[in-house]
């Protein structure tokens, strides 16, 4: 039986960053939303997230996207209370050999001819700043990357957009997309635009995605301030994130404004969120390797989440279908905090039928033959 029927101009499935960022870009247009999650905001993938905000030059899509997050995260910046543990660490790609180091020129360049500042480090200049590391022959310092804490980031501008721009949020499942959103209670919602930002669940929702669940392990330790002084990661984490093998790790270590250590990273294909001793096992010998003192901090809870892994590393964001009314905003993978700012902005372009910042077409759905063919 059908109880209620409400109407919006859009709403919103799932409550993650991602949902939170389409909400709020959305209710800031003067659109009338409606959120629905079954939880508490952000307690999904992005609860388990490590929140490196990072400007990536894996591919020039891949670039467009992160750059224009980051530039509309320092945008928020305002927007967020202490809560939300906003850093500015920048990020240290570390070089162990001077093999690895033979890559940083390239990247170097590949960030300035794009308007992004980044600093070589002699290995010397490594050493200086990171004292606990490990001798590295080098690296590369990119200054204007950033961490939060993407959890109450996503409860905070859910917040703020109920109270300033009359967002509606309902806690409820939604168990269809029909033409209108259909609740697990029978009551419906009707929609100009409904957005999928269900994450990894949202093949329930839009069957066919071509999703798979991505598992990463993550540890984070007692309080140990000046321990790391920026988010320093491998020069090999690109590869070890682009591989499609079933497993890898990469060194990828983070100092959170707790004075806490959060270490990542591994990958796997696979939907549990059961610890992997062995996989664990391997990324804390990894860490070992570039941070020895390591060893000696007390560590105090270790966990696993999903990252909702997409076969070309973008995220789907846009129609379900050529023409649909259903539009995606999910596949996010290891970036999903990061993007989640140009998600948002790119949804609320289209619904709005304003022309976006960046070319939107790397990240439509349809690219793959799968959501072509609906
Ligand atoms: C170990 C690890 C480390 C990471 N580190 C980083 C990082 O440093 N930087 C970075 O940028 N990204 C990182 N990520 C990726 C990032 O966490 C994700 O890409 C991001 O959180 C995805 O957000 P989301 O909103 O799409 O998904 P989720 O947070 O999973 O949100 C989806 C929401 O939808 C809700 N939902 C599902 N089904 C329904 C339904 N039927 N009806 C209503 N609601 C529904 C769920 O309850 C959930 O709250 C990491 C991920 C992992 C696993």
């Amino acid at each position: 039986m059908v109880r209620t029927v409400r109407s919006c101009d859009v709403v919103v499935v799932g409550g993650g960053i991602v949902g939170a960022m389409v909400a709020w870009f959305a209710a800031r247009e003067g659109l009338r939303v409606v959120l629905v999650e079954p939880n508490a905001p952000g307690a999904g993938a992005t609860a388990t997230g490590m929140g490196h905000l990072v400007v990536m030059d894996d591919s020039d899509a891949q670039f467009a996207l992160t750059q224009l997050s980051l530039d509309l995260w320092s945008e928020l910046l305002p927007e967020l209370d202490a809560g939300c543990e906003w850093t500015s660490s920048g990020t240290l790609w570390v070089a162990r050999d001077d093999e690895e180091m033979g890559l940083v020129p390239a990247k170097a360049t590949f960030y300035r001819e794009r308007g992004v500042k980044a600093d070589v480090l002699s290995a010397r200049e490594v050493a200086d700043a990171e004292p606990n590391l490990a001798p590295m022959a080098g690296g590369l310092r990119v200054p204007g990357d950033r961490v939060v804490y993407p959890t109450n980031v996503a409860a905070r501008l859910i917040g703020l957009a109920q109270s300033r721009y009359g967002l509606q949020r309902l806690d409820g499942r939604v168990v269809a997309l029909d033409g209108t959103a259909t609740l697990e209670d029978g009551s419906r919602i009707e929609a100009g635009w409904i957005v999928n930002a269900a994450g990894a669940n949202a093949n329930d929702l839009s069957p066919g995605l071509p999703i798979k669940p991505r598992k990463g392990h993550l540890v984070i330790t007692d309080r140990y301030p000046e321990f790391l002084r920026h988010q320093v990661v491998e020069l090999g984490y690109l590869k070890s994130a682009h591989a499609m093998e079933q497993e890898s790790v990469a060194f990828n270590a983070q100092p959170r404004a707790t004075g806490q250590i959060l270490l990542g990273s591994s990958r796997q294909f696979a939907g549990d969120r059961a610890i992997d001793r062995a996989m664990l096992a391997r990324m804390v010998r990894r860490a070992l390797e570039y941070l020895p003192g390591f060893a000696r901090l007390s560590c105090l809870r270790t966990w696993v989440g999903l990252r909702a892994a997409t076969p070309d590393k973008l995220p789907m964001i846009g129609p379900a279908a050529p023409g649909s009314r259903v539009l995606l905003a999910t596949g996010h993978e290891g970036l999903g905090i990061t993007t989640s700012t140009a998600t948002g902005r790119l949804i609320a372009d289209l619904i709005v039928g304003r022309a976006s910042p960046i070319d939107p077409a790397p990240y439509l759905p349809h690219r793959f033959a799968e959501v072509a063919h609906g």
